[in-house]
């Protein structure tokens, strides 16, 4: 029988597993896989769910009882037995937890396991140091690492033989396609310039003018960490579901979480390192908190605001379906009827925000109101270049490219 450990946020913690769609736990079994290394179950079946066992632990290595701590580290012992039974590994290190997570420490102790990491569709794993040295240990080891866990369903589908036959035909297959190609595991940031190091962008716009789109563009092709107050805020929601329900509600979220947020990605930040804020932030107050803490960073920030008509946006909202794996979003009449993602193949969905007639409408208030400030605000400071937003998402994206270069 041919085993699976599967580690990763998934098990862990479900908050964070925003991304993943499990499809994998699915997929595994369909082809006859046994899954082990649930972490979740194996603390159930020892009567100590995940409730009581995380604030339990948590007290202890916060009070310094580490040899205590020690004696009641279940995860490590059950963890350690199943992953030693494997064939091969599948890893999802999230981004906001800490790295050296138990079942990830085991990951790496059993250094000849295959593994297949996956770091999320806009290597979102890779934005936190300890995951960044997880990875970097996973990479020395035959392991392959995928942008999303449907490539590597995928990857399993076409080698299914392969895996079928267990540990060391999969290390074999591993090893060899790593030989063929040494870079398989790099991700490529084609449109880099050294011209980004520190550089600090803020992209705002109407809604429907692509500011993610632009934002997730210049992460993927261009090495800049990403920061998107929806993206970070449904991340969240599914710990606050007040904060979910008033979201989808076309609301703003509260000042508080968002300067919390701004704080929370910014302190983490090398001086080196790009960031660009996407739709954010969206009123003055969170403005003026996001320029004090730039200011604690010597850095200064650079809006660029795409312009498009009030029309454009209106029509670009009803079209708009975004993908539920990979997160970009698409306004094309073709896909209404068929939403498949044309990037991932995830499933296209409707924002919450965008479901009525009367949040979307909130939306655009909002952008009248508050974020028209908010762009006021930093054109004051000589800080703002606008562009032209009624045009490709390439022309737009060149556009942008060419004013960072200036
Ligand atoms: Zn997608």
């Amino acid at each position: 029988m041919v085993s699976c450990y599967r580690s990763g946020p998934i098990e862990r913690d479900p908050a964070s597993a925003f991304h993943a769609k499990n499809q994998l736990d699915g997929f595994l079994r369909k082809n006859g896989f046994t899954i082990i290394g649930d972490t979740f179950e194996i603390l159930k079946s020892c009567g100590r769910p995940q409730t009581t066992y995380g604030p339990e632990m948590k007290k202890l290595r916060n009070q310094g009882r580490f040899s205590e701590y020690s004696k009641k580290e279940l995860l490590l012992a059950h963890s350690l037995n199943a992953v030693r039974k494997t064939d091969f590994v599948v890893s999802r290190p999230a981004p906001e937890a800490s790295g050296g997570t138990t079942s990830e420490t085991v990951v790496m102790w059993l250094r000849t396991i295959p593994k297949l990491v996956i770091i999320g569709p806009h290597s979102e794993g890779l934005l936190d140091n300890n995951s960044t040295f997880m990875i970097k240990m996973l990479s020395d080891n035959p392991s392959l690492i995928f942008n999303t866990e449907r490539q590597a369903i995928d990857f399993i589908s076409d080698h299914i033989e392969v895996f079928k036959r267990g540990r060391s035909a999969i290390h074999n297959l591993i090893v060899k396609l790593r030989k063929l190609n040494p870079y398989i595991n790099d991700r490529p940031k084609p449109c880099y310039s050294k011209l980004f190091d520190g550089r600090t962008v803020i992209i705002q716009g109407q809604p429907g003018a692509g500011k993610d789109t632009q934002g997730r563009m210049l992460q993927d092709l261009c090495g800049f960490k990403f920061f998107g107050s929806g993206y970070e805020l449904r991340r969240l929601s599914s710990r606050f579901p007040v904060l979910a329900e008033s979201l989808g509600k076309g609301n703003l979220a509260p000042e508080v979480i968002i300067k919390f947020l701004f704080t929370q990605s910014l302190i983490k930040l090398e001086k080196f390192e790009p960031i660009v804020f996407s739709g954010t932030p969206k009123k003055l107050g969170e403005a003026q908190a996001l320029m004090d803490m730039l200011e604690l960073l010597s850095r200064e920030p650079l809006m660029i605001v795409i312009d498009i008509s009030e029309e454009l946006a209106k029509e670009r909202i009803l079209l708009r379906r975004v993908c539920d794996d990979c997160e970009i979003s698409f306004c094309d009449e073709k896909l209404i009827n068929h939403p498949i993602c044309p990037e991932c193949g995830g499933s296209l969905k409707i924002r919450a925000e965008n479901t009525t007639q009367e949040a979307i409408d909130k939306i655009f208030n909002w952008y009248k109101t508050d974020v028209e400030e908010v762009i006021r605000y930093f054109e004051n400071l000589g800080l703002v270049v606008h562009i032209d937003g009624n045009r490709g998402k390439e022309e737009i994206f060149n556009d942008i490219l060419e004013i960072l270069k200036r």
